[in-house]
């Protein structure tokens, strides 16, 4: 399956990205601080996610055109432990519910091929 999350991007423009500010360089981490927002005590989000509607900075392009995240190597591990849809044959409804709200379908588990022996007449 080829990665259906370059032409998609929903995730990063529907939910509040949010996670522990350790995971920021200035806590040791890698992400960005200028890119993060502070939502609670302990916890920031990505900066465009705190509030509706919701737009990562981080997100290059269009939402279900050619997508790239511009932080993808400091990316958090929100980011890096979402996953699309059977990408690892897993369902996820949080990327269908996120996809829909793009008017995007849900992505599809990979069809098994049929492997049953042909039909003699
Ligand atoms: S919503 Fe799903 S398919 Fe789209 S970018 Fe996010 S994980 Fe990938
Ligand atoms: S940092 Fe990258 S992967 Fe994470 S929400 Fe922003 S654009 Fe998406």
């Amino acid at each position: 399956m080829s990665n259906p999350c370059l032409a998609c991007g929903a995730c990063c423009a529907h939910f509040r990205v949010s996670f522990y500010w350790g995971e920021c360089r200035s806590g040791g981490g890698c992400v960005p601080d200028e890119q993060v927002v502070q939502v609670a005590p302990s916890m920031v989000a990505m900066r465009g996610t705190e509030s509706r509607p919701s737009r990562c900075v981080a997100l290059l392009g269009e939402v279900g055109g050619g997508v790239r995240c511009s932080l993808y190597e400091q990316r958090s591990s929100t980011c890096r432990e979402f996953e699309a849809s059977w990408i690892n044959g897993e369902h996820n409804p949080a990327c269908d519910a996120a996809r829909a709200a793009y008017g995007l379908p849900p992505l599809t588990p990979p069809q098994t091929p049929d492997l049953s022996p042909p039909q003699v007449a």
